[in-house]
């Protein structure tokens, strides 16, 4: 039995992490319970998830089960002690989600982008104290994602989270949602006050990059996890590729090294501003690379052209250009024209 956790109190303090395990949809009665179950032996899951109105790209698509689903919410919570959560997209769904007891609210991130949605679910909720988790939007745009946490906040709403779920992207990723994890970084700089949970299973989409995931969001500080998990995630309607059996989920809390107990120690701060660099210092190798194989096609470009390799004009321009950008984002002259001559100088080379 988990029924003694206070989530309010848990946003008051921030302390320990929060743990939401459960289906990615409710499906059916036994699934719930069965589902349940298992959680109920994991002690550090103290929510249930479960989708009741799904979002689904495309109209064929399970849609979700709908306020019956809630009745069986009802029946895990009583049963196992659970705390409820579940996705809202409409006023209606709040006023449904309300009518059968659930604890929490979570806005997915097809509504996040909607302000017209937020508001509507934010006048819809105002006067009363849910818990209300936004999820990032699809688009990494952290004013947006902050925008609907104010949102809810101006309606009067005191328990409000954050979860980071990824992000859509075009670049070919090993990640369903990329993590793009300065993201999260940037909403924790803007409001130190809002927890922060990570949403696993949709940043990853498969169960084989769960593990390291949860745990380079453990070491960047998150304040819980949100994990989808399936009595039998082969036959689950939905996302049934990154769902895990309550087994599987014990096995990968169990997995996890707790490096940071104490977010406000200075060693700790030490190791995620250094967590942060080292995920700038990713993005720069990555865009380098990038750079290096557009300069490569130039190359080819001119050797076909019979143009020469260096066009010292151009080159003059483009260094100018950066020393001027760069002095507005407060870079001295000397060092850029220092990155860009070693750069330029890979380029060239490439292109030899
Ligand atoms: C979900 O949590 O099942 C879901 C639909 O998430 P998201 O809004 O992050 O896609
Ligand atoms: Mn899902």
């Amino acid at each position: 039995m988990n029924n003694d956790f206070d989530i309010k109190a848990w946003f008051r303090r921030k302390d320990g992490l929060l743990v939401i395990g459960g289906p990615c949809s409710v499906e059916s009665e036994r699934q719930l319970l069965e589902t349940a179950a298992g959680l109920s032996k994991i002690k550090d899951v103290k929510v249930l998830r479960g989708g009741i109105w799904k979002p689904r790209t495309r109209p064929d698509a399970f849609e979700g089960i709908g306020e019956i689903g809630l009745r069986w919410m009802r029946e895990a919570k009583e049963r196992f002690g659970f705390l409820t959560m579940t996705e809202v997209a409409m006023p209606e769904h709040v006023e449904l989600a309300l009518k059968y007891g659930i604890d929490i609210l979570w806005v997915g991130a097809r509504t996040v982008v909607n302000p017209f949605s937020v508001q509507e679910l934010a006048n819809c909720l105002r006067g009363s104290d849910m818990p209300v988790f936004v999820k990032n939007p699809i688009a990494p745009d952290v004013r947006l994602w902050l925008g609907a946490l104010e949102r809810m906040e101006s309606a009067g709403l005191r328990y409000l989270g954050a979860i980071h779920r990824g992000f859509a992207s075009f670049d070919d990723s090993r990640y369903r949602n990329e993590p793009l994890w300065e993201v999260p970084i940037e909403l924790r700089r803007l409001r130190p006050d809002i927890p922060i949970i990570t949403d696993i299973s949709h940043i990853c989409g498969c169960r084989e990059l769960l593990q390291d995931t949860a745990q380079r969001a453990l070491d960047l500080a998150t304040d819980g996890f949100m994990v989808e998990a399936h009595h039998n995630p082969a036959e689950a309607l939905t996302d049934s590729r990154q769902q895990l059996t309550p087994e599987a989920m014990q096995d990968l809390l169990n997995h996890l090294v707790i490096r940071l107990k104490n977010a406000n120690n200075d060693e700790t701060k030490l190791q995620i501003f250094r967590k942060e660099i080292d995920i700038i210092d990713d993005e720069i190798l990555k865009l380098i690379a990038k750079r290096m194989s557009v300069s490569e096609k130039i190359g080819e470009y001119k050797k076909e052209q019979k143009v020469a390799v260096l066009q010292m004009d151009r080159w003059k321009q483009v260094l100018e250009d950066h020393i001027n950008k760069g002095a507005r984002l407060g870079l001295s002259a000397e060092s850029v024209k220092d990155i860009f001559e070693i750069i330029h100088k890979e380029s060239i080379g490439r292109q030899l």
